[in-house]
């Protein structure tokens, strides 16, 4: 997927940077959807406005979404303030009556991204059209395989202008957040197609207004490439997600307040200066691997031992020596417990494995 084109080349991109998405959780009236577009735009430059015109809930009886009416509105709205707008869509008469109503960029929600039988059916609705960017909200289960798995369905339909949007996993455990950032898998995501341009939701993530500014900023110091943000007139009085929608100076304040990170810079003085703390690194990191080295070769050693004098491989209070005394020496460098407890599981297990393998080795 090395032609998924970067966002500049979206002719609705019209700067560099990251971009900014912001409108409604839900188109609610014509006058709601105009109000608001428009204060957003009279508050701060943004990229394109967003509204929700179907909206797939959680449970039955909650408002969802005014359809096909909606549409018409955010046409009007696209025509009266100038501005690309973009909607979610689930299924193949979603796309051909967003299409049809000059939506410019769509995208696909975390409860489509899911199931594969609805993104084909999304892919096959978009066969031979040309130029419309789709935007693929991660799954709301943390699995990076079928985030891309929806990313080359879209892809497989001919559409190059894909990003992925990063709203969080739902998890049964309650957390701060509404949907749990996990951005590793993000990382993940960007580590295996690392051309696709990456969005994040700052408003799925959070679920309150006041988590929005630094789920913001982790995005940015990230490197992602812009941010949605839901931007209601009366976020109270929002009929989806209240609790997580700003008014548009909020929006304003927060995309001003978020510092813009790049990541490369042309000015040889930083950069000569990141070369040799990087020099460093690679030089730690050699002493790093050659310390496991020798460590492994140690643990084989006392593996041969053991066996020759008949003890098990796996000594329990061992182990819990040294599972606390490490962490604990470590936390006097100041590094971080938990790190060091991973790290010396990791030590730990790949030892065992070592002085089992001998073993079994000997036996066959
Ligand atoms: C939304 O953007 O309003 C929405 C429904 O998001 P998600 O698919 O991330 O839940
Ligand atoms: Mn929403």
């Amino acid at each position: 997927m090395k032609d998924i084109q970067s966002l500049e080349s979206w002719s609705v991109v019209k700067n560099g940077g990251p971009i900014a998405i912001a409108g409604p959780c839900s188109a609610e009236s014509e006058e709601q959807l105009m109000e608001t577009c428009r204060q957003i735009k009279d508050s701060i430059d943004i990229t394109m406005l967003r509204a929700g015109i179907w909206k797939p809930r959680t449970r039955p009886g909650s408002f969802e979404g005014i359809g096909e009416e909606g549409l018409k509105w955010f046409a009007n709205v696209k025509k009266e303030l100038n501005m690309p707008i973009t909607t979610e869509v689930a299924n193949a008469q979603h796309v051909e009556l967003a299409l049809k109503y000059g939506v410019d960029v769509l995208w696909i929600g975390a409860r489509s991204t899911v199931n594969p039988f609805t993104i084909q059916e999304i892919a096959d609705a978009l066969k031979g059209v040309k130029d419309v960017p789709v935007m693929i909200k991660n799954p709301i289960n943390p699995d990076v395989a079928l985030w891309r798995g929806a990313i080359e369905r879209i892809y497989g339909a001919g559409i190059r202008q894909i990003a992925g949007i990063h709203r969080g996993f739902s998890s049964f455990e309650k957390t701060k957040y509404r949907n749990i950032p996990m951005w590793k898998l993000a990382i993940a995501l960007k580590t295996e197609i690392p051309n696709l341009p990456l969005i994040c939701d700052p408003s799925h993530i959070g679920g309150t207004r006041d988590l929005i500014l630094p789920v913001s900023q982790k995005a940015i110091d990230l490197d992602f490439d812009g941010l949605m943000i839901e931007t209601h007139r009366d976020p109270d009085n929002a009929w989806s997600d209240a609790s997580q929608q700003v008014t548009p100076a909020r929006l304003a304040e927060i995309l001003n307040e978020v510092k813009i990170k790049k990541s490369s810079t042309d000015a040889e003085e930083v950069n000569t200066k990141l070369d040799t703390l990087r020099s460093k690194i690679d030089r730690l990191d050699n002493e790093l691997v050659d310390v496991l080295g020798q460590r492994m070769e140690v643990v084989n050693e006392i593996g041969d031992y053991k066996r020759d004098n008949n003890l098990t491989v796996f000594q329990a209070g061992r182990w819990i020596d040294i599972f606390q005394n490490r962490p604990e020496q470590a936390a006097k460098l100041g590094l971080s417990k938990n790190f060091m407890e991973q790290l010396f599981k990791l030590v730990h297990d790949e030892s065992i494995r070592l002085q089992t393998a001998v073993v079994n080795t000997e036996k066959a």
